[in-house]
């Protein structure tokens, strides 16, 4: 596409602010919407960010929805591991985020937690989003499943972003070295093989996970004392 077509095809909104010096106001409707992906293995505190982002940006008068998938609760909701909890719309296959947002009369934001297990598609329109309707995303989720490979989600997620950011919030493994990778942990030992979305760490559930250093990620090795809790 040549640079003629790309000016032409520019909404007016998108036209850059001439007036603008670094100590004037910044204009509303200057800065584009954003779409930020930040990931990590679980535990590292993905969620409370999360909440935390949704709480900051009400307080600045903004106005977001917070949506989630399969979360640890089971229900519709937000839970972080060290006990905070928002209400949140649960994202099923068949839900069209643009029209979700657009059925809303202002929307400042999004904040999509578990955005890895979100279709493709689902991810398309939070791009949409971002562009069209100028809506910032804040997408958080793991980028790799147990085996390490990336989630279709995730991968399209650091295709699309215009930021991609590491969570690592002191999530060690068992030896002491950062904990990058979510291991797979049935029966006491490592998966390798298995459906990529299995719901575990639930009392009903024999399926638990493990985060572990890439090292014993690929070895297999759960070290001493971990194959407890099934
Ligand atoms: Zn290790």
């Amino acid at each position: 596409m040549s640079h003629e077509v790309m000016e032409q095809a520019k909404p007016l909104s998108w036209r850059p602010v001439t007036q603008s010096s670094a100590l004037s106001a910044v204009p509303s409707g200057a800065r584009d919407a954003v779409l930020k992906f930040y990931f990590g293995p679980m535990d590292c505190g993905k969620s409370t960010l999360a909440l935390q982002m949704n709480y900051n940006h009400g307080r600045q008068g903004r106005r977001g929805l917070v949506l989630t998938k399969h979360d640890r609760s089971g229900g519709p909701k937000i839970t972080s591991r060290i006990g905070l909890g928002l209400e949140a719309i649960e994202v099923v296959d068949s839900l069209d985020l643009v029209r979700l947002v657009t059925a809303h009369d202002r929307i400042d934001y999004l904040i999509c937690d578990e955005a890895c297990f979100y279709t493709v598609e689902q991810i398309e329109q939070l791009a949409d989003l971002v562009d069209e309707h100028g809506i910032d995303v804040y997408a958080f989720g793991l980028a790799s499943d147990f085996r390490s490979v990336m989630f279709p989600a995730a991968q399209r997620l650091f295709e699309l972003a215009d930021e991609v950011c590491r969570l690592q919030v002191e999530v060690l493994c068992w030896c002491g070295r950062p904990g990058l990778l979510n291991a797979r942990v049935v029966g006491g030992t490592l998966a390798r093989t298995g459906e990529q979305v299995v719901i575990g760490d639930t009392d009903a559930s024999a399926v638990r996970y493990q985060v572990l250093c890439r090292r014993h990620h690929r070895s297999g090795h759960l070290g001493e004392g971990t194959s407890q809790a099934v």
